[in-house]
Order: structure tokens, then sequence, then C-alpha cells
């Protein structure tokens, strides 16, 4: 980023957007408007904007129904039984993860569950959970109820990872050190990119530090899927689990993606939580007793999907798949390190950014620290139009989201928030 020289008047922002390899996409999505224009949308990372696609994906599940009823399992254009498949390719190719090793289905915390339900086996010797203290608190609500579930008590099974005094992110070496040296982790969990801070973690390492001590490891995507280049084949975790909604557009609730490693494609004797989705699927209308599940990632599904929700994220990730990751991974750092670049021309000691400075160790999002008064700010802000989250207690949190995020977007940001700050 250092090589990378930003400039703070507006014809830079203009200048960028006019050079910009991926400026088209934008028209293919909906902004919320304010005062007669569009909104600074800078909330991807909440709830990403609606592909202008989505309507008619989902209108033409609507027809197929209204035309075949119960047929269209097997006799519309895009038949619902197989439906999901539609989305392995691009999904798999999402977060670098083969075809067998990822699906769609169910909602995040779910599928959080069903993983644990299979990966997390506690024993008298093993059976600690290592996550971040402040994860996302339907993260750490999992976690507890898990370890309790098992008859163990979290005050002595949980162990959170915890910044220094007077630092808001967590040193990787710190993460690889305190692996090392405790005994008894069962799992470790981590999110990919901490949701509050932003801080995006170094999954490989983790994961090998991990697996060198006999843990499991899984991570949830939520802020990371759709946000950074994943290569969770080649990574290696056990599993891994991400939201459909916040970077990757699928609309309120969507279906979340699930990865479990190519190496338990095939565990038959690990236990899970069934349903008569995972089962395979020649037999499955013979209506047996006898659970046999599909091989891989599909074999973790339980009941058949909502397939307007499916039309949609579809939609969407024909967006991704067009739009290329690494070209918006590109295009993410210069929109994030313009923020930074932008806010660091004031002098006031009213704000600081708590997450990490270098690109490796961020995604798309700028947290920012207010002193006083932040909610209000973070209001008024959102009064003008300039639409980012508040995090209790001090946390103002916005992410230009490459897909449809300007420089320019980030350039009225800047200058609003500069201005309102004082
Ligand atoms: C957004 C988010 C969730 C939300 O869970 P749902 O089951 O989709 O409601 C959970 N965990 C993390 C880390 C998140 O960022």
């Amino acid at each position: 980023m250092s090589s990378f020289e930003f400039k703070t008047g507006k014809e830079f922002a203009v200048a960028m957007d006019e050079c910009d390899p991926l400026k088209g996409f934008r028209e293919r999505f909906f902004f919320p408007q304010a005062a007669g224009g569009r909104c600074v949308y800078l909330c991807g990372h909440s709830l990403g904007l609606q592909p202008r696609s989505a309507r008619a994906c989902i209108e033409r599940e609507l027809k197929d129904w209204a035309d075949l009823g119960v047929e269209a399992h097997f006799r519309a254009n895009n038949p619902w039984m197989p439906y999901h498949r539609l989305l392995t390719e691009q999904t798999a190719e999402l977060v670098g993860a083969k075809p067998i090793e990822v699906v769609v289905m169910n909602s995040l915390t779910v599928n959080l569950h069903l993983m644990m339900a299979s990966f997390y086996r506690p024993t008298r010797d093993r059976h600690k959970i290592v996550m971040e203290r402040g994860a996302f608190p339907s993260d750490q609500y999992a976690v507890q109820s898990q370890i309790r579930f098992h008859g163990y008590d979290p005050a002595t099974s949980l162990i959170e990872l915890t910044p220094r005094p007077g630092e808001s992110c967590l040193r990787e070496e710190e993460i690889e050190s305190l692996i090392e040296q405790t005994e008894g982790i069962a799992l470790i969990m981590l999110g990919g990119v901490n949701y509050a801070t932003g801080q995006a973690f170094d999954l490989e390492r983790i994961t090998r530090a991990g697996h060198k001590k006999g843990c499991v490891v899984g991570f949830d995507l939520a802020h990371a899927a759709g946000n950074l280049k994943l290569k969770l084949h080649e990574w290696n975790p056990d599993f891994a689990v991400w939201c459909s909604y916040k970077y990757l557009n699928g609309g309120p609730g969507c279906t979340a993606g699930c990865f479990v490693h190519e190496r338990h494609a095939r565990a038959w004797d690990l236990p899970r939580f069934a349903g008569w989705w995972g089962h395979d699927e020649q037999s499955r209308f013979e209506m047996g007793p006898k659970f046999q599940p599909i091989p891989g990632a599909e074999g973790w599904q339980l009941s058949n999907p909502s397939i307007v929700s499916l039309a949609v994220l579809r939609a969407s990730m024909d967006l991704f798949r067009e739009a290329r990751m690494d070209r918006l991974r590109a295009k993410s750092e210069l929109l994030t390190g313009y923020i930074e670049f932008l806010l660091s021309q004031t002098n006031t000691k009213r704000f600081s950014i708590i997450t990490p400075h270098e690109k490796d160790r961020r995604g798309a999002q700028l947290s920012i620290r207010i002193e006083e008064n932040g909610k209000a700010l973070c209001e008024q802000l959102s009064r003008e139009g300039i639409i980012g989250d508040w995090r209790e207690p001090d946390t103002f949190r916005v992410a230009p989201v490459p897909l449809y995020n300007s420089f320019h977007d980030v350039f009225q940001f800047a200058s609003r928030f500069i201005a309102a700050i004082g």
C-alpha cells in the first residue's frame, strides 16, 4: 500500500473511478436513497445490497411453481431437487475449495452447531475450545452451549484469546504460542475476520499450529467470504461456515455456506445430526429407515432448501464470478487504504482506527473508535445518507465493498465524517 500514492482532492476519487475495471458493477445493484440521491452505503459487512437481477431470478421460480406445482422438483427450468448444486462450483471457487468440500444450506449458526456436533468431541483430557474474546455473540452462545451440552463448564473449557492491555487486536504469534503451550484443546474456532475490529487472521498458520497440537480447527467466515481471497482446501482447516447476506449479497436470512475438508468426505464414523437431504440421492425417495450420507459436505444437509433464497444467491454469485475475487480484492485494498489515508489528514484525537494497518491483516472494513458521542455522530451521518453501523460501546464500522462502492463514496464519507467530528 505504501507504494501507492493517494491524494486528498476530489479529482483523485473521480479519476480512480474512471479507470476502475469494476466500475460497471455498481449499476447492477439497488442503492437506498436519501435526500434525492444515492446513500453512501458502507454497510456491506452487515447486509449486502440487492442485485438488480435478483427479482427476475425469484420470479422464474415462482412461475415454475405456479405452472408445475410439485413437478417443478424435477421439471422446472432449473429442477429444484438438485438446485443447490447450481451453486457448488461458484462457492468452491469463492472459498478456494473442491466442489465436494462445500454446500449451501441452512443458516450460519445452524451450520456452526452441525459442524460442532461432528467435530467437537470433548474427552476428559481434551475438552477445551479456543475462540476470540468478544467474538460475534451468536458464536459465543453456540460454543458455550456446546460445551454445556457435553457436560463441561465454559469457565474451565472455554479459552478466550485476548489482546494485550491497551491493544485492540490479537498478535498472530501470541495465538500460535497459546496453542502450543495449552494442553487439552479439542477445538479452535475463530472468525476469519473479527466482526468488531476487522482484523483478518492468518488461517493457514493457525490451522497448522492447531493440527500440530492435535486439535480440530474450524472457522467462522461470515466476514471473510466474498471479502478475502480464501484457500480453504490448501489451508486445511477441518470445517468452516459462513453466511450469504453480508459480502455475498444474498438477501436477509439467505441460505448459508459450509465447508468440510475433503479428508472427512467419507468419514462415516463421524457422528452427525442427520436429515433426509443429506441422504444418498439415488435412494432418498425410497424413504428407507437407514441413513446413508452423501459423501462430502452435502452429507450434512438436513432439509430441502428454500429455492427462492438460493435463486437470489445465484444472482449474486454470478456477479462475483464475473467480477473475479482477485480483482475485487485488489480494489478492496485500495478502497480501504484510501479511507485510512483520508482520515489520517486530520489531527484530531477524537477518533482512532482500531483495524490493523497492514493489508494482509484486514479485509474491506475499518473500525473507528470514537472517544465521545459516537453514536449520535453515527446517527447524524445516517440522516445525511452515510450508512455505516454502530457497535457498542464506541465503535463505528464502515466497509467499502469493491463490488458496488466507488472511490467517490469513500471521499464523501471521509469528508463528512471529518466535518462532523469537528
Ligand atoms: C453475522 C454473523 C452471525 C449471524 O448468524 P446467523 O446465524 O446468520 O444469524 C454469526 N456469526 C458471525 C461471526 C457473524 O458475523
